[in-house]
């Protein structure tokens, strides 16, 4: 029997252009492959276009961000109009009612961008070029732990897993944290994530286990709003090869298998730490011998099924 329990679909907000909706400036899109591809199917996309929201329309001047003495300002580029107060209140709207697991800016816009967004001055070359959207700044300031990624960074193939496996943990609380739970969903909740947590920030893993043990004792709302904390910094601190391996390790000595296999796996484990194989061979060999009573609580780790097996966003080789 398969232990691993149903998919749970984030809640994913996006820059609508990535998405192929005709808003960028000129008509256009920037319809983003993975995204309106092979992700789409597995989320629910909330998409936004900051720029068309302002009021702006299509097609439109272009913005730009302008240095001043109270920091970077949106500005029309030939007619000069500042819109900074006009997208920073859009923005603070949108987010106090955004509900989303993570979010997918558009690289390199002055509204939407998350990094390396020119700054420039009047005229001549920009004066920075480490300038944030301001839409997109005012989402991070609200929620600095919410996963985000720029569609530029989501080419890299261990951003994109991290974030994919970012989006899916927070849908699985968030799913858990609104729904009528008992101290003990709570309890099981931490139970199956328990791998996949220690796999990010040992630290974190020993915090939410201190405040699972308090579950039935405390507050509901106090306990979930620090369990809730502690997971999703757990989440936004990087699984390392390292601690893949502990992991594994772990898993390892949770299951049955006699001396021959042990010493298969301990191998597999190795090249993948020594970057000869991707994370997934050492995951699948141990999801295939962890058969039995023993297996299912190894089966049952979100670890080994983090996100829908038909992303196969662990095929890379570790750097
Ligand atoms: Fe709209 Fe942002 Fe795309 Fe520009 S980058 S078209 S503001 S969604």
């Amino acid at each position: 029997m398969d232990a691993r329990p149903a998919m749970t679909r984030p809640r994913v907000a996006v820059s609508g252009c990535l998405l192929g909706e005709p808003v960028r400036f000129n008509g256009g899109h920037s319809r983003d492959r993975f995204l309106a591809g092979a992700l789409g199917p597995h989320v629910d996309w909330v998409p936004i276009c900051p720029e068309m929201e302002a009021g702006l329309g299509t097609p439109r001047e272009t913005l730009r961000l302008e240095g001043s003495d109270r920091g970077p300002r949106l500005m029309t580029r030939t007619s000069r109009v500042d819109l900074t107060d006009r997208m920073t209140a859009l923005a603070a709207a949108r987010t106090a009612a955004l509900d989303v697991d993570g979010y997918v800016f558009k690289a390199k816009s002055p509204s939407c961008g998350l990094h390396g967004i020119p700054v420039h001055r009047e005229s001549g070359p920009p004066a920075d070029r480490r300038g944030r959207g301001v839409f997109a700044g005012v989402v991070l300031s609200a929620d600095p732990l919410l996963p985000v990624e720029d569609e530029g960074r989501l080419h890299d193939a261990l951003l994109r897993e991290t974030f994919v496996e970012r989006i899916f943990a927070h849908a699985r609380l968030r799913e858990l944290l609104t729904g009528d739970w008992r101290p003990r969903d709570l309890v099981a909740f931490h139970a199956r994530h328990k791998m996949q947590i220690l796999a990010h920030d040992p630290a974190a893993y020993r915090l939410a286990g201190r405040l699972v043990a308090q579950a039935g004792n405390r507050p509901r709302d106090e306990l979930a709003a620090d369990y809730a904390g502690a997971f999703r910094t757990a989440l936004s601190r990087k699984a390392s090869v390292g601690r893949n391996v502990n992991v594994l390790h772990h898993c390892l000595g949770m299951i049955t298998v006699d001396a021959l296999q042990r010493a298969d796996l301990v191998e597999v484990i190795a090249s993948y730490q020594a970057g000869l194989v991707p994370l997934s061979v050492p995951v699948t060999l141990l999801r295939h011998h962890a058969r039995g009573e023993d297996g299912g609580y190894v089966l049952g780790q979100t670890y080994f099924s983090p996100y829908p097996a038909d992303l196969a966003l662990r095929n890379h080789v570790p750097a």
